[in-house]
């Protein structure tokens, strides 16, 4: 029976390949940043509308959350999709004014939850389900922008700088039990492979303000301070630091300059930088933070200039669920065949799926079919059917199995887990960084 359902699912997905591709590319031409995804999410919001998947909008300022009842409703799984596109000029889909491209795949996850959605409602499968499922399209994955994410902050509009801690904090989340979304390979694996399981970097944000004194850059330097050598002597101190961080720790800083003068005959008055300080656990996270605030301290000090040091809540480490991997990984070989999947160690970059993985049962599956490695020009889907439908079908089956027969499924792995944070600790931890 269960596996009639599996094939129903495959038959409407396969049915809306069309519209399902047009989505993906129309939201790939107009490629929108974090927070500011208004075109993107009217395009999910028309989708749903047109097979009567209700929803509500607005959530965590551009989210769109769907929801599909089943015929008992104890539960509910939450498919996600990141409505956000990065910078990256020089990509062939590049917005020309803001640079921004969809060089994440992003919109192949919107395509793929989108997919999942039509593919359980048009099938009429959600109906012989036991739980609902809410498709979900969020907000402002990519942790970019943060001088602009922190005006929003201080005219009340946002509270944290990720998309899913918004949502948590906003209580978007209260009915959800678990929740599992794709990403697209980070490596450019264009073969049929998915990896899955593994964990990922936390991190936290931070903007760092160096204020020295301008003079004249030539005529008269001694009556300046350099805050662009304030923050060189910083850097070179956070290098020094280095050694002192375990490898197992996978610690990562790497700052931009935002702000590096104003005029070159001036001697540099004020340099602006953003960064993360990421690492594998939460206590190393902290610990390297604290090494990196000293350095950057250290470097202001030698030159006599002041800094202006910003902690921001960033994400939290990402764990998948293993229970809710292995019912994804009998789904993906069924459909893909044995050695299709790959289990991933560690990674060291983050996501804010992370955040959820702290509170509930998630899964984040990397999805191949991609051409080039994520976030530069050379990023492409160059498989479609693998990234959206594949991907959709792989979350569907997944659902069927974790729905079927009074949700059993998904009763037991509740029942096994234990949340590393309940939301008020999630919220206390985010408070706690500043
Ligand atoms: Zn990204
Ligand atoms: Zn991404």
């Amino acid at each position: 029976m269960k596996e009639i359902l599996k094939q129903k699912i495959h038959n409407a997905i396969y049915a809306h390949k069309d519209e399902i591709f047009a989505l993906a590319n129309s939201i790939a031409s107009e490629p929108e940043l974090g927070f500011k995804e208004f075109k993107t999410a009217q395009k999910v919001a028309d989708i749903f509308a047109k097979h009567n998947i209700d929803y509500t909008a607005n959530h965590a300022i551009t989210g769109i959350k769907g929801k599909l009842k089943g015929k008992s409703s104890n539960r509910t799984i939450a498919v996600l999709g990141e409505l956000d596109a990065i910078v990256c000029h020089d990509h062939p889909l590049a917005d020309m004014t803001t640079g921004a491209a969809h060089a994440c795949g992003h919109n192949a996850q919107i395509a793929a939850m989108v997919a999942c959605a039509i593919g359980l409602k048009e099938s009429g499968v959600i109906n012989e389900l036991d739980g609902d499922v809410a498709p979900f399209a969020v907000p402002a994955e990519e942790y970019v922008e943060l001088e602009y994410r922190n005006r929003l902050r201080k005219q009340g509009k946002l509270k944290y700088f990720g998309g899913k801690a918004e949502l948590i904090r906003t209580g978007a989340f209260d009915d959800v039990d678990m929740a599992m979304m794709m990403h697209v390979s980070m490596s450019g694996e264009t073969k049929r492979l998915i990896d899955i399981g593994g964990t990922s970097n936390g991190f936290v944000g931070k903007l760092v303000k160096f204020i020295g004194k301008e003079a004249h850059a030539a005529g008269a330097p001694h009556e300046g301070i350099n805050a662009l050598n304030a923050a060189l002597i910083a850097l070179t101190a956070v290098n020094a630091q280095r050694e002192t961080f375990k490898d197992e720790d996978y610690v990562r800083f790497h700052p931009i300059i935002t702000k590096g003068g104003d005029l070159v005959n001036v001697v540099p008055a004020e340099i602006r930088m953003e960064s993360y300080v990421r690492a594998k656990t939460v206590i190393a996270m902290l610990d390297a933070n604290e090494k990196v605030n000293r350095a950057l301290k250290g470097g202001a000090m030698a030159i006599g200039a002041e800094v202006e040091i910003t902690d921001l809540p960033g994400f939290l480490p990402l764990v998948n669920n293993d229970k809710m991997t292995d019912v994804f990984e009998a789904n993906a070989i069924k459909i893909l065949g044995e050695n299709s999947t790959v289990h991933l160690g560690h990674n060291s970059g983050s996501t804010d799926m992370g955040d959820l993985s702290h509170i509930m049962p998630i899964i984040h599956p990397w999805m191949g079919g991609v051409t080039g490695t994520v976030h530069t020009r050379d990023f492409k889907v160059s498989d479609p059917e693998m990234a959206y439908l594949i991907s959709a079908e792989c979350m569907a089956m997944t659902i069927v199995d974790l729905l079927y027969d009074d949700a059993n499924q998904t009763e037991q792995i509740l029942e096994n887990y234990r949340p590393t944070m309940t939301k008020e600790q999630y919220l206390a931890f985010m408070e706690s960084i500043k």
